[in-house]
């Protein structure tokens, strides 16, 4: 709308061609649009005035008013630096420069008031401060206000001189170019009863903010907008998506499902499953299309709903397919399956990479002519040649292994109706990110164990404590347990990374030479990686060296010790993954994560975290505020949650259910967005980069 928003950003006072190529190759400022959104980092109150007898080495920027007593160049002719004393009524620190040095000599006066800003540190009991701002303690700056923020610039950026205070200063000449020329962004109506500050206001206020409730009002509005508009994009294409798309209706409960209810079911079904059982059931009785996203931590039973909603769909005459994303998941869930309906005449095939051509022929046919009824397997069941008669219902395992596009690729195995999609995942997503990465599904979420599991009980060791982890193993396995041990393993592909692993190997084979020992790795043939994966499972190996590639899904329900070393390099959720290794049959399972002295303060928390809770949505949680949203497994192929520019999910999550609930509330009001108020939406939610979004339309 504002045509002065696109001038391109060399146009500004201040910028000119050289710093606008910088401030596009490092910071993708191209226009004063880019400049005008690109937000502080942080804000330093600059009301408040330290004094340097209070300086110590844990205070960030501060300001300090006093005087310079005199100029000193100090060391050799071509390394000199130039250092101040100055002093206000409760010491003397010293002010240091290496650069510019003759600009100060000739600039700044001595025994004058000046009011000095920058980062002090300690150095043998003596304050100093290396490059501090300064300005004359009578000269009013309106540039900075009360509060001076902060904008991140890069190295590049910095060796030419551009840097947060520069920044500011190109805000505070586009701020007098604009103004006067913003427009709103909101409807009016919406404006008023969320008691929004005025976007033109907000964007003054976060860039130069006369002070916190301010500056909180401004923050908040920004934030609003930009989650309101993806809510509003990823809500409407849903919407869109419903009326398009109609879905199969199933619904019968019959033969399968009674059957299995009354003679195969081996437990009682928890409160949880029956609850996820109860959404799916309606949701594919209702005549839409099944979008639907199944969280489960590890060992909550997500398999058993999988299989429940199978047979719903075969009692209403429909093929079904599972995915998993390895071949030996696949195997697990055939055999599992197999076992569990046997009896039940239901026909069930098995479809990996290393399939046999015949084989493939005649699953191929049954698809076909509808004699298959379940066909479980890898990504080779997205290839073109499979074709069903009938798919009713997709299943996706493990769902973050799956590129968004190989998702895309089973849905349309119809022509017309779309199967129902049932995604199931044991990687929680805190609900901010699922709202927002997976924010067209529903969610359903197993948040109950088994009864009877016993809470794995996980500790911290350093080195001192290894003859006792040893000790540990010994008794274990002596009770006739089995134990993992697991390596970190930066990159498959690179060698030096598997010194670790092979150390351990033959180190656990010194340590304990009657025992037998199982090793696997991701370079192994996945023959011969199966080949000892089935020796563990049949109990013939009682020590599993391995890699991550053990992380997903396998079932040894009689492993009960997990040893992870160098537990810091693993991130929160791989080593959730890895504790659900165990904990799976009767017996008190252990968690041992090895490490060294010398460990970060992230990895200490990722650490204590692990050691503290079971619970793989509070992990998440934590391993969100870590890490940002950006680096999520699962949130990768979105592209969103990096991209915002203001909001973040891992603290901003009330201001996104408030605006999911905003954006959800207008689209029941207003499902096509034809008001007249809410032109101004449609007009900005076409301008959100659909890139951004393509997962979302790939139905
Ligand atoms: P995940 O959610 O990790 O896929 P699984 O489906 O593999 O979990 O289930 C883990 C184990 O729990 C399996 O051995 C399964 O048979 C068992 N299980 C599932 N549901 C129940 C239940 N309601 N009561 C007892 N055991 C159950
Ligand atoms: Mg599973």
């Amino acid at each position: 709308m504002s045509e002065i928003l696109e001038q391109d950003i060399k146009f500004l006072p201040g910028v000119g061609p050289k710093r606008a190529e910088l401030l596009k190759k490092e910071l993708d400022i191209e226009t004063f649009r880019d400049l005008l959104y690109y937000f502080p980092y942080k804000y330093i109150d600059r009301t408040k005035f330290y004094r340097i007898s209070e300086v110590n080495n844990n205070v960030s920027y501060i300001q300090l008013k006093g005087i310079i007593r005199h100029f000193e160049l100090v060391g050799e002719k071509n390394k000199q630096r130039l250092v101040a004393q100055f002093q206000d009524e409760s010491g003397i620190m010293e002010l240091v420069w290496f650069q510019g040095i003759k600009w100060v000599r000739e600039n700044v006066r001595t025994n004058t008031p000046y009011v000095i800003f920058g980062k002090p540190s300690i150095f043998n009991h003596r304050a100093s401060m290396i490059h501090p701002e300064l300005e004359p303690a009578d000269s009013q700056n309106f540039r900075t206000g009360v509060f001076q923020a902060f904008y991140n610039t890069t190295e590049n950026l910095k060796k030419k001189f551009i840097t947060s205070k520069i920044i500011n200063g190109l805000q505070f000449n586009l701020a007098q170019a604009i103004d006067g020329k913003i427009y709103e962004t909101l409807p009016s109506y919406l404006i008023a009863k969320l008691k929004l500050m005025p976007l033109k206001e907000a964007l003054k206020q976060v860039h130069f903010p006369e002070n916190p409730t301010k500056l909180r009002a401004a923050q908040f509005r920004l934030k609003f907008e930009e989650l309101f508009y993806i809510q509003l994009k990823i809500l409407s294409l849903k919407h869109q998506r419903e009326e398009r798309f109609k879905g199969f209706r199933f619904t019968h409960v019959g033969y399968n499902l009674n059957t299995f209810y009354e003679k195969h079911l081996p437990f009682e079904l928890t409160g949880a499953q029956k609850k996820v059982i109860r959404e799916i059931r309606r949701d594919m009785g209702s005549g839409r299309q099944m979008n639907r996203l199944l969280q489960g931590d590890v060992g909550s039973g997500k398999t058993l709903v999988a299989l429940m909603t199978a047979l719903i769909a075969f009692d209403n005459g429909f093929q079904v397919c599972l995915m998993a994303p390895t071949e030996i998941l696949a195997s697990q869930h055939y055999i599992n399956i197999r076992k569990m309906t046997e009896g039940l005449g239901i026909t069930v095939s098995l479809l990996t990479g290393s399939t046999k051509t015949a084989e493939r022929r005649t699953i191929h046919a049954g698809l076909a002519d509808g004699s298959l009824q379940l066909l479980v397997g890898t990504h080779a069941l997205i290839e073109d040649t499979v074709n069903f008669r009938n798919l009713g219902l997709v299943i996706i395992d493990e769902q973050h292994r799956f590129g968004v596009a190989q998702r895309a690729k089973l849905w349309q195995k119809n022509d017309t109706i779309p199967p129902h999609v049932l995604v199931m995942t044991a990687t929680p997503i805190p609900r901010t990110l699922a709202m927002t990465v997976y924010g067209d599904l529903d969610v359903s979420v197993i948040d109950e164990l088994p009864p009877g599991r016993k809470p794995i009980q996980t500790a911290h060791f350093f080195e001192n404590r290894r003859k006792q982890v040893y000790e540990f193993i010994r008794e274990q396995v002596n009770a006739g347990r089995q134990i993992y041990i697991v390596y970190p393993l930066i990159s498959e592909s690179e060698k030096s990374d598997y010194k670790n692993l092979e150390a351990g190997y033959e180190l656990m084979r010194e340590v304990f030479p009657r025992y037998k020992i199982s090793m696997v790795h991701g370079k192994m043939k996945p023959a011969d990686k199966d080949a000892e994966m089935q020796l563990f499972k049949e109990g013939k190996t009682q020590i599993m060296v391995a890699t991550t590639v053990i992380e997903v899904g396998v079932d040894v329900p009689n492993a009960s010790v997990m040893i992870i070393e160098s537990a810091e390099r693993f991130g929160l959720s791989q080593l959730h993954q890895l504790r659900g290794r165990v904990g799976r049959g009767a017996s008190q399972s252990y968690c041992i994560l090895m490490s060294s002295y010398k460990i970060s303060n992230e990895s200490r928390k990722r650490l204590e975290t692990m050691v503290r809770t079971n619970d793989g949505f509070e992990i998440a949680e934590v391993d969100m505020q870590l890490r940002g949203p950006g680096d999520i497994e699962g949130t990768q192929q979105s592209g969103i949650g990096f991209n915002l520019r203001i909001a973040n999910l891992g603290r901003d999550g009330e201001i996104l259910q408030h605006a999911r609930n905003t954006a959800s509330d207008l689209l029941d009001d207003d499902p096509r967005l034809e008001k007249h108020e809410n032109q101004i939406l449609v007009y900005h939610l076409r301008k959100l980069k659909n890139t951004e979004f393509s997962w979302s339309s790939i139905s």
